[in-house]
């Protein structure tokens, strides 16, 4: 039995979601091997060798790869998924755009968003915006998989030596081609790796003042910038911010919520995070009752004096 983890990366460097899908698939029991499919990804081949429990990395390198395209990344997967009893993709944009297209090809369910390994064919995953947590059990030959990264540690990302193997590239499918792609470049933390994360919601009332109230403690902790969905709908904050169901999953050390209600759907972004600060000036607002901490302030009044005290 052998897991395959699909690396999620930038041709030179392994992004975090990969290390904790790899501990995914050491729960799955068997030897993990890693997938980098990119171009001129050798570096990042070496970084994924170097995450320990992983025993061999195979580096699939093919102008092909070189944007990420979801036809040519599943065809990769592909070329070698026979030998593998589970395949495993971070629950990242990126792992959710290939993965299906990995199990429909192989007839297989996808299990998707699992937060827990049971056994080997069994798996814990959320359902109805993580109120109920459904036990999966699959028969198929091959598990294709998508992970929370939220759900499982990091793998530790050196102190392992995995063998490294270049596979042959796949040909371009020729179904869909790269146009260009508009990054937006923050001196925060990304989201989901950040480990404490400041998040505001309507209570703003304008994009200046989001900046103005919310960016400051954001500075001050080296947090990263999250937002609820009426912020982000009302143009106070941008999409990328967006925490919750249709929103980024977060599970940091710490959140701390300023303004926000506490819809169900806000909770299941980030109610798994260690701490949880709420500033609001409803006390009964529902962000209560999964705060460790909870503030009954206005919160344009309790955040620059939070900003103040640090
Ligand atoms: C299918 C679906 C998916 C959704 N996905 C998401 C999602 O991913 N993420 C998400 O966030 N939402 C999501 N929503 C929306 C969600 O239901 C809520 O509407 C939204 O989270 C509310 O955002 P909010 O808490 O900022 O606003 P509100 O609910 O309006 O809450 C504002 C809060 O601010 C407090 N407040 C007001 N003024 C102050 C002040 N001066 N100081 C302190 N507190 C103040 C109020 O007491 C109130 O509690 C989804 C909804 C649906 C139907």
């Amino acid at each position: 039995m052998t897991a395959l983890v699909i690396a999620e990366h930038d041709h030179a460097t392994v992004k975090p979601a990969t290390l904790n899908t790899v501990t995914a698939a050491l729960a799955c029991g068997g030897d993990v091997h890693v997938l980098v499919a990119g171009a001129n990804a050798a570096e990042a081949g070496k970084a994924a060798a170097q995450i320990a429990g992983v025993t061999k990395v195979i580096v699939a390198d093919s102008p092909s790869l070189a944007e990420n395209l979801a036809e040519n990344v599943a065809a990769q997967v592909l070329a070698i998924a026979a030998n593998y009893s589970h395949i495993l993709f971070p629950s990242t944009a990126n792992g959710k755009n290939v993965a299906p297209r990995v199990a429909a090809k192989l007839d297989v369910a996808q299990i998707s968003d699992i937060t827990l390994v049971v056994s080997p064919d069994t798996f814990e995953r959320p359902i109805y915006a993580g109120n109920a947590i459904a036990t999966v059990q699959s028969s198929d030959a091959t598990k294709v998989i998508t992970v929370r990264t939220t759900g499982f540690d990091a793998a530790a990302a050196t102190g392992g030596s995995a063998t490294v193997e270049t596979a042959e590239g796949v040909a371009d499918s020729g179904k869909s081609s790269f146009v260009g792609r508009e990054v937006t470049k923050s001196e925060r933390p990304e989201l989901t790796a950040a480990k404490i994360i400041v998040s505001g919601g309507r209570a703003l009332g304008s994009a200046e003042k989001f900046t103005e109230v919310m960016a400051p403690l954001a500075d001050k902790l080296n947090a990263g910038l999250g937002a609820s969905r009426a912020a982000v709908d009302a143009g106070y904050a941008p999409n990328d911010w967006q925490v919750g169901q249709t929103g980024k999953i977060v599970a940091p050390q710490l959140y701390i919520a300023a303004g926000i209600s506490g819809a169900i759907q806000h909770l299941a972004g980030m109610k798994d995070s260690k701490v949880i600060v709420a500033i609001n000036k409803d006390e009964e607002a529902p962000i209560f009752s999964v705060a460790d901490y909870g503030l009954v302030a206005d919160l344009f009044v309790a955040v620059p004096e939070l900003v103040k005290a640090l």
